[in-house]
């Protein structure tokens, strides 16, 4: 596929997007580990954006729930264009266009392919492989649907965690939601850029996405001014169900020798 679907999507005068050079890349990155990363995108809908570098391009998919840990749980996941490599640290505010909304470094580490032929693999719509990030590691599989789950188009995927000791039934998007990069969550990454780029038309209007971008203008604008805001309901649900996240994974690590602590202090990035 290439960067030429990329950039055809993208007006870069407008976005801080990288453009990428996948020619430099592909000589630049040859024989290195390979990257990986997900980045967590709130746009007209929120979604992760599953990344792999192969032959000097990151292949992409979009995962509307985001990766799960549980091998019973598939994941939908949208082949989209190709990604420039230094995509894969881009954090950051994305004011309009293609992709309009923000994006968070959710997770970032290496890969490798438990296939010899990774190029195959992807041709036969089956591709097996190991992660080593912060929050994902261990063997996972992409495998391609036929028409089920999206028409037949050749575009939807399912990623799916093999078992081995790094699956459970932590919920790892709601365990872990912040970024690797800055530590910060979305509407810290939108005060550190333009808090006021959406008064107006905003990316998500309607919706769970509307809501939630509201929300974040709201105390984005709040943490620039240097103003405390009044902890709304909406912060003191979400410290409620990360307590019970805590606790499972609390009672999960009697249980099971992988932990997300212990995941984060064996990272290498
Ligand atoms: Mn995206």
């Amino acid at each position: 596929m290439a960067l030429k679907e990329y950039h055809r999507k993208r007006d870069f005068t407008k976005s801080p997007e990288p453009v990428g050079d996948e020619q430099k890349d592909r000589a630049q990155r040859k024989g290195k580990p390979r990257f990986f990363c997900v980045q967590k995108h709130l746009a007209s809908h929120l979604h992760y954006d599953f990344r792999l570098e192969h032959d000097g391009v990151l292949l992409s998919w979009a995962v509307p729930k985001g990766p799960s840990l549980d091998p019973k749980t598939k994941r939908l996941a949208m082949h989209v264009e190709d990604h420039p490599i230094e995509y894969g640290t881009f954090e950051g505010v994305i004011p309009s266009g293609y992709g309009a909304g923000i994006v968070m470094l959710w997770d970032q580490g290496t890969w490798s392919a438990e296939v010899d032929d990774v190029s195959a693999a992807l041709r036969t719509g089956d591709l097996k492989f190991t992660l080593d990030g912060y929050k994902l590691k261990g063997s996972w599989v992409l495998v391609r649907t036929g028409g089920r789950w999206g028409g037949g188009d050749g575009r939807s995927w399912l990623l799916i965690k093999h078992k081995d000791e790094w699956a459970g039934e932590l919920d790892i998007t709601e365990f872990a939601p912040k970024s690797v990069k800055s530590g910060g969550d979305f509407e810290d990454i939108l005060a550190a850029d333009k808090p006021d780029v959406w008064q107006s038309q905003r990316p998500a209007k309607g919706g769970e996405a509307g809501a939630m971008l509201a929300k974040i203008v709201e105390r984005a604008a709040a943490l620039k001014s240097g103003k405390t805001l009044e902890p709304a309901p909406a912060a003191k649900r979400a410290t409620a169900s990360r307590t019970k996240a805590t606790k499972v994974a609390k009672r999960k690590s009697t249980k099971a020798k992988s932990t997300t602590p212990k995941r984060k202090t064996s990272a290498k990035r």
